[in-house]
């Protein structure tokens, strides 16, 4: 999937479509020890009952690639996800 650096997008600061700039979205390590993730493994992974809710038959092939994008007049930042679904990695042209 090729996609442009720059695109008009829709600012919701600005309230107005303006030119911003796309980078890719990485999702961050997350750290075992946090609250929020103690709370999941005790509610929805431990014990019985646990593993019968988070079992997935099917794996989708394929992703719709997120972007960090950067109002060029706000200089706030949003995100932006793809309408389409792609297999390969997103290029930016
Ligand atoms: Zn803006």
């Amino acid at each position: 999937m090729k996609i442009p650096k720059e695109k008009k997008i829709y600012c919701k600061h600005c309230k107005k479509h303006t030119l911003q700039k796309l980078k890719e979205y990485k999702a961050s390590t997350k750290s075992a020890l946090k609250k929020h993730a103690r709370i999941h493994e005790r509610k929805h992974v431990k014990g019985y009952g646990g593993k019968a809710r988070h079992t997935i038959s099917v794996k989708k092939q394929s992703k719709r690639p997120t972007f960090v994008i950067t109002c060029s007049i706000c200089n706030k930042k949003s995100y932006f996800v793809a309408n389409t679904r792609a297999k390969k990695k997103a290029e930016l042209v």
